[in-house]
Formats: structure tokens, sequence, C-alpha cells
């Protein structure tokens, strides 16, 4: 018989804290078991942040931060950063994720925090300084005689992989492929580690008939095969086969695999409900044995759905690609000037089936008095559709006043159009443009993000005003410039709507034009046009393009000085 207490001192001679000393140390959160949602986010830190990562953290921060305690303490939300896997971290990686998030406005409440910096009692909260706690458990289970060392090396695994595939067998340690191992004498041991041969530590996975199973886990039994099933917030019943396989939760460097930092982390930071991408359902089984074996209870787990989009060359839909979409970079957004309230906006209505139908009813409340349930998140792939955001961004930023507008823009424009902020900050001038339209019973709908949003408005400032369109071909050169003399004569900048309308209604008359439209299209013999042609000729000299909104006010915003100056330009 195998002393495992001797093998666990044999492995970890240095670790001489017990789970029990860590129990006591993070203690279980009193809020938690009052009603408060715990949850975390829990990116590794390559530096790319993409929108299934906030997808993810509005779902964590939502249910957290929603939550009360009976005395209305909201829950908590914290950063965790997963670096086990040293090759992929990238420096600056975690403000990166901080500040894009929190652009969002979506922020931690505790964990991994800038400059360095980690707020909380449960850290430290960067795995790669965990090491000793995940040792600590590991020697537990190997103590109890459920987890081992196993000394396989790469050609030995090949080795069994190969036979595994000849025989159509499921590949990996498991069974009578775990048996040596699992079986090896401590004398063995004991010699390889003295040799300095490299090991990991597995799980010795239990039968399935299994002797003590976990009272949070359900079992069933069908065809011969042993199922675990568990309530996932999203999903519902999950029913999965329990696994058999001897996982790695140790690796030869000491470091845990994802599946065992999962388990010990989200247990002893007394996370209630993990929120995470349905690409970890396949791995469920095992983190079920772990917290089973551990005597942790199961969190409450909320595998969310894939985000896809509709490829535009197929037509069908497929998962947003790094290589192939820019929209699945959270930079986009920022770099576009998306405003986060459009982009959360829209996230939430992919999010939750109803929000859309709560938004009509409640169009001036604020996001966050939504509720939001994990029930009504679809578990098929949940789809993006840029020009659905467009549109809702349209709706968004009608209801942000202009002076708040022209603070995002001025901001935009510091990062992403530096050449353009001089002219900017006459934030005066340009809350006006923002706000023009906007106040009618049909409120114009056409600013949509920042980067637009300039090119859209860019008339309004002399640098970068051009003559984008030709005069309609129904107005000759001669008449235009006839149109234009006679305009700037009888401009008067103080005329209001009727009187300036008036006065263009005299030059259409007068130079052989219909004054109203309906008149020409029915005698198209008598007119050389309508007194449309004869404004959009107008609206060219002064705003360089046939489509604006209304004239009159774009003037009285430009200033006398400004139009008369284009028109005399374009008299030349
Ligand atoms: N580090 C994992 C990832 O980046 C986190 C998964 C989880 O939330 O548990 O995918």
């Amino acid at each position: 018989m195998m002393d495992y207490n001797k093998l666990a001192e044999l492995l970890f001679p240095d670790i001489d804290k017990t789970p029990a000393d860590y129990e006591a140390f993070y203690p279980s959160r009193p809020a938690a078991a009052d009603g408060a949602v715990i949850t975390r986010l829990g990116p590794s830190p390559t530096g790319f942040i993409h929108l299934g990562n906030l997808y993810g953290a509005f779902v964590d921060e939502r249910l957290s931060h929603q939550s009360r305690t009976s005395d209305g303490t909201p829950g908590t939300f914290y950063l965790r950063i997963e670096d086990t896997d040293d090759k992929r971290y990238v420096e600056g990686a975690v403000e990166t994720i901080i500040r894009s998030l929190g652009f969002f406005d979506i922020n931690f409440d505790e964990g991994a925090a800038l400059d360095g910096e980690e707020i909380g009692a449960y850290g430290p909260y960067f795995q790669s300084n965990r090491g000793p706690v995940y040792q600590a458990f590991v020697k537990e289970l190997v103590r109890k005689g459920q987890a081992y060392p196993c000394f396989l090396t790469e050609e030995d695994l090949n080795a069994i992989r190969q036979e595994q595939e000849a025989n159509k067998e499921t590949t990996g340690i498991y069974g009578k492929y775990a048996e040596k191992s699992r079986n090896l004498p401590y004398e063995e041991i004991e010699a390889n580690i003295a040799a300095g041969k490299p090991y990991v530590v597995r799980l010795k996975s239990s039968d399935t008939s299994a002797d003590s199973r976990h009272q949070g886990v359900n079992y069933e039994d069908r065809d011969g095969v042993t199922y675990i099933v568990i309530n996932d917030a999203i999903r519902g019943k999950v029913a999965m086969p329990a696994n058999d396989q001897d996982v790695i939760i140790l690796k030869a460097n000491g470091i845990p695999t994802y599946h065992f930092a999962h388990v010990i982390d989200d247990h002893l930071m007394r996370t209630t409900h993990v929120v995470r991408g349905e690409e970890w359902l396949m791995s469920l089984p095992i983190h079920v044995e772990l917290f089973e074996k551990l005597g942790f209870e199961l969190p409450t787990y909320c595998h969310t759905a894939v985000l896809m989009k509709i490829d535009e060359e197929t037509g069908n839909k497929r998962k947003l690609s790094k290589r192939k979409d820019p929209e699945l970079s959270l930079d986009y957004y920022r770099k576009e000037g998306y405003h986060p309230q459009a982009v959360k906006e829209y996230l939430m209505t992919i999010l939750n089936s109803n929000f859309e139908e709560w938004r009509a009813e409640n169009p001036d409340a604020g996001i966050d008095e939504f509720h939001f349930t994990t029930e009504k998140m679809s578990s098929a792939g949940a789809l993006f559709d840029l020009n659905k955001l467009k549109d809702i961004s349209k709706d968004i930023l009608l209801k942000i006043p202009a002076d708040e507008l022209a603070d995002f823009l001025i901001n935009w424009a510091r990062e992403f159009k530096p050449q353009a902020l001089p002219l900017l900050e006459d934030k005066e001038y340009l809350t006006k443009i923002l706000d023009l339209g906007r106040h009618d019973n049909k409120p114009r709908k056409d600013l949509i993000y920042a980067k637009q949003i300039f090119e859209f408005i860019s008339y309004f400032y002399d640098d970068y005003f051009t003559i984008q369109e030709r005069i309609p071909e129904q107005v000759s050169d001669e008449d235009a410039r006839e149109i234009l003399k006679r305009y700037l004569e009888t401009y008067d900048h103080s005329d209001d709507q009727s009187e300036w309308f008036e006065k263009i209604r005299t030059i259409t008359a007068d130079l052989g034009y219909a004054v109203k439209p309906k008149d020409y299209k029915k005698h198209p013999e008598e007119y050389k046009g309508s007194v449309a042609h004869v404004s959009t000729v107008i609206r060219i000299a002064v705003m360089g393009r046939s489509q604006s909104p209304d004239v009159w006010s774009i003037q009285q915003i430009l200033g006398e000085e400004r139009v008369r100056a284009r028109i005399r330009e374009l008299i030349g």
C-alpha cells in the first residue's frame, strides 16, 4: 500500500500550508450568503481585448451590480488575471483591459488594478502569484490518494495516442492507460525525482459509478453512460458525460492548468457565478469532478453563446474572426468613435431578448434600470450586426444633449483627429452644429459615430469645406452664376426663414424656374427647372453638397461672413 502522506511530502516538501489554512484566510463572503452575486472576469493578458470579452464582462457586471443584499449593498465584480501561460503575457495588457472596459463604464470593484496594484482581500489576483495556493490543494489531493505524479514522456504519450487511434479509442490518459502511472511504487517515484525527471500531477479520476458523489451534482445514467447534470443559468439543464480522464492538474513547471486554477480560484475567491464562453462547456465534467473531490460547492455556471455574424460574402452565419472582422476588436469602437452608451445599448439587445420591448416602453430610462436576467439570454450563437448598432447609435445620440456630445467629439478628436482639434475647441459653435434639427417633430437621425459625424459636419469648417457635388443639369453655368449673384445681392442675414425663402422664390420666378416643383413636373416644357434646382445651387455653394439639413438654419450657424465668402468664391 502506498503511503500517500509520504508521497505528498516527497512531492511538495516546501508546502506547509493546508487547504484549511486557505479556507480560513479567504473566508466566505457574508454578502454572498445574503443575495449578493460575486462575479469575475478572468482574461489572459494577451493585449487583445475583444467584443466577446466585453459581452461577457457586461454579463458579469450586470449580474453582480444589480444584485443586492438585504441592506441594499450590491454584489462584487473582480478582475483576475489568468497568466499561467506566460508565453502570452503582453506588457501593459492589464491596463488595456481595465481602460478598454472602463470606456464602456464597466468597472471592477476588486482585483488587479492600474499600476500593478491589487485591491481586495482575496488576492493575489494574478494566477502566476498563486503557485503555493494551488500546490497546497494538489498536495492535499495526493495525500488523499486522488492525484499522483506522472512521468510519462512526450514519446510515451505519443505511443499511447497512436495505439488508441489504431484501436479507434478515445485518446488520453484514462482507464488501463493510466494504470501504470497510478501504480508506480514509491521507490520508483523517489528515484525518478532524484534523477531530476520531469513530471506532471494528474487527477485520479473516479470510476463513474462513483463512491462519494457530490451533493451539489446530479448524475444520470443512460445507456451505460454516466452523465453529470448541472443547471446552467443561461442554458438550463446541461448533461455531459462524466469525466474519466486523469487530466493534468499541475504542469511540470509547478503551474496549474486552467481546470485546476479555475476551481481553486473561484472557490477561494468566493465567486458565486462563473460567466464564461461556451467553449468551456466541454471541460465542465472535469471541473465538476474537481469541485467534488475538493469538497467545494459548485458555483452557478453561465456559459455564454459565441458571437456570430452573417458573412458578407457567403451570407452564412459564422464566428467573428480576429483576422477578418475589425469590429471584433474593442479598439475599433473607440477609433471609429462610437459612443459607449450606444455600444452598451446594442449589446444589451443581443444579450437579453426582452430588452427592446422594455426600451420601447421606457424610452428615457437609464440602461441600468433594466433588469437583466440570464434566462433571457440566447444559448444559440448571438448574432452581431454592425448595421443594427448604427441604427441604435442614431437613437442613442439623439438622447444625449448636444453639449455633452460636443465634449465627446472633442475628446475623440484629441486622440484620433488631433489636427482638427483647434477647430472643434470652439465648443459653442460645435454645439450649435450638433443641435441642428434635433428638436423638430421628426428629429434628424444622421449622427452615428464620431468619425462619421466629423465627416458629416465638416462643411461648417472652412479648413474642411470642399465642393463635393456638381450643380443640377437643369441649371446652366450662366444661370448658376446669376442665381448666386442675386442671392448675394439680396442676402440679409437677419431675415427670418420665410423672408429668406421668399427671396429665393423671387429669384426662381425671375429666371424662368417653377416656384412650385409640381408645376415643373406637369409642364416641364414651360420651365427650365424648379425651385428645388435653384435651392440646390445655393446648397452646393454654401455647404458643398446637395443633401443637408435646413439651409437657413445652417447659415445662421455659419454666420454672415462665411456665407457671403463662400458664395462670392463660387461666382468667381
Ligand atoms: N482565462 C480564460 C479565458 O481567457 C477565462 C475563462 C473563464 O472565465 O473561466 O478564456
